[in-house]
């Protein structure tokens, strides 16, 4: 465990313009450990003034000799640095995110490292960003020029800031693009750290600002800015679709990493095992607040009685308990949070559905003041319910039974959303036919995730989004593209 050294200080300001700042008005966020329900630490709460500096000097930065004349060598060799000097603090980075949000800690230092290797991929790509040259015929040279777009705003959540902040701030920072990072008002500390972080690494002031505040006050004056020229924003899809609309009035392109309702498909014929590992990785990793959690798990008839008695025995053993000390399942973030879990397990009771597992707040001394419920199984679940098309975002499973390949599909794909789907069976055309009918930015198959995944785009299909973060594809929303056309003699 860690010591007085690595505690957080208690104060934290924003960062804009390469210091530490308080807020204009003074005020600030309380943040919780939601593992006691005690006071972490206060957070500089930004005010639409503060995110009009952090635009201001991310503008400021972006046309500077430091960062708009460096080279793009250069811009790699920095995001190498940040890549290192996370690897360096990665334990207390860890620590602190395990505090903040409640995760295992083996979970969180899973993150630092995705975090480190989001900085060292697009380290590699800052100097790859490449046009084309159009053939025009005799007396005409045209090529174009990948730009950076300019000042990328970027709303973040609470469920992953050290991984989300580091995806989409190294991405934008290889594309050459400078930076407002706003984390979520629930989970702000690694963000803080990874703008600190960035400074020791001698990032130009001004590239990476990271200003904490509430939603509705930094947020909405963030996403409404007319001086941002481009906006990432990962969150639920009604505050996406406000942000959406706040950028469309400065025709500011957005890309949207929304929520999910990601369908596990389980085959008679998968290894049980290794199918049983993944699919509760999926959805208890994290507690279940993932975008991406595989929240519905839809299994063989044949298969089901077999898969639900192995889930059963798994979630038993699961042990429950704070973030730092490492358990299998940490605590939710928050109270409200909570609530809205332990209503849809009522609501999916309420449906006819039956927990099998799970389902109830756990309680002894450990746990006391925390916000935690129990990794909880539903079966017979029917894919119209609530609770198979609505997003939970916590540890909660709903089981579906199919009959054969096309009513797999057609389950898979009912649902407002389309973020990831995994197949788990032996069969690889069956595999294949599956995966080509997806409607889903990512298909696994006898995997789920890949360590991070952040050489592969990542992204939805209808309500969970567009546009694509992660893997080289992502570079394409940092930049924009300039044709030039010479006529010569
Ligand atoms: P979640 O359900 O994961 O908390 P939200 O969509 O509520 O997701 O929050 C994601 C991010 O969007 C957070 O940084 C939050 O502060 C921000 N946010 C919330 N409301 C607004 C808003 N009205 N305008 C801009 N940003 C907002």
């Amino acid at each position: 465990m860690a010591g007085p050294a690595s505690a957080p200080p208690s104060v934290e300001g924003l960062i804009i313009e390469g210091a530490r700042t308080a807020a204009s008005d003074g005020g600030l966020i309380d943040v919780l450990n939601p593992s006691t329900g005690e006071r972490l630490a206060q957070v500089a709460r930004a005010t639409p003034a503060d995110v009009d500096r952090a635009v201001a000097s991310a503008r400021a930065a972006l046309e500077s000799a430091a960062w708009g004349g460096m080279t793009p060598a250069d811009r790699g060799r920095l995001l190498f640095r940040i890549a290192q000097r996370i690897r360096e603090r990665a334990e207390e980075l860890a620590l602190l995110e395990s505090r903040d949000n409640g995760k295992p800690l083996r979970q969180a230092r899973t993150d630092v490292q995705v975090a480190a290797r989001y900085f060292e991929f697009y380290a590699g790509a800052a100097d790859k960003i490449m046009g084309h040259t159009i053939p025009l015929g005799p007396g005409l040279l045209d090529f174009t020029v990948r730009e950076p777009i300019g000042v990328s705003a970027q709303i973040i959540p609470w469920n992953y800031p050290i991984q989300i902040g580091g995806r989409a701030a190294s991405a934008a920072m290889a594309a050459g693009c400078t930076v407002v990072l706003k984390p979520a008002e629930d989970a702000p500390m690694t963000a803080l750290r990874l703008g600190e972080i960035a400074l020791e690494c001698g990032t130009p002031p001004g590239v990476l600002n990271v200003i904490p505040g509430l939603g509705p006050e930094a947020g909405r004056a963030l996403a409404s800015h007319p001086d941002i020229n481009q906006l990432t924003f990962t969150g639920s899809v009604e505050v996406g679709i406000a942000v959406a609309r706040m950028a469309a009035g400065n025709v500011v392109p957005v890309v949207m990493e929304l929520g999910g309702k990601s369908p596990n498909i389980v085959f008679a014929d998968a290894d049980f095992d290794a199918t049983v590992k993944g699919v509760t990785t999926a959805i208890f990793q994290n507690a279940g607040q993932t975008c991406s959690a595989g929240s519905r798990l839809l299994v063989e008839r044949k298969a089901h009685d077999e898969m639900v008695e192995r889930l059963k025995a798994h979630t038993r053993a699961m042990r429950i308990g704070p973030g730092p000390d490492d358990p299998d399942l940490g605590p939710i973030i928050s109270q409200k949070q909570l609530d809205t879990i332990e209503r849809y397990i009522g609501i999916g009771r309420e449906e006819g559905a039956e927990i099998v597992a799970g389902g109830r707040r756990p309680a002894g001394p450990a746990l006391k003041g925390g916000f935690y419920i129990e990794p909880t199984v539903i079966d017979r679940v029917g894919a119209g319910m609530r609770i198979a098309q609505e997003e939970i975002f916590g540890p909660v499973l709903s089981i579906i039974t199919f009959d054969d390949l096309e009513e797999a599909a057609a389950i898979a794909n009912r649902s407002q959303y389309g973020l990831v789907s995994g197949i788990w069976t032996r069969d690889i055309n069956k595999a294949l036919a599956l995966a080509t009918r997806m409607k889903t930015g990512q298909v696994y198959v006898n995997t789920y995730g890949a360590g991070g995944g952040v050489e592969l785009p990542f992204g939805g299909y209808k309500k969970s989004g567009y546009g694509r973060e992660k893997g080289l594809e992502a570079l394409l929303s940092y930049t924009q593209v300039k044709n030039v056309c010479i006529r010569y003699s």
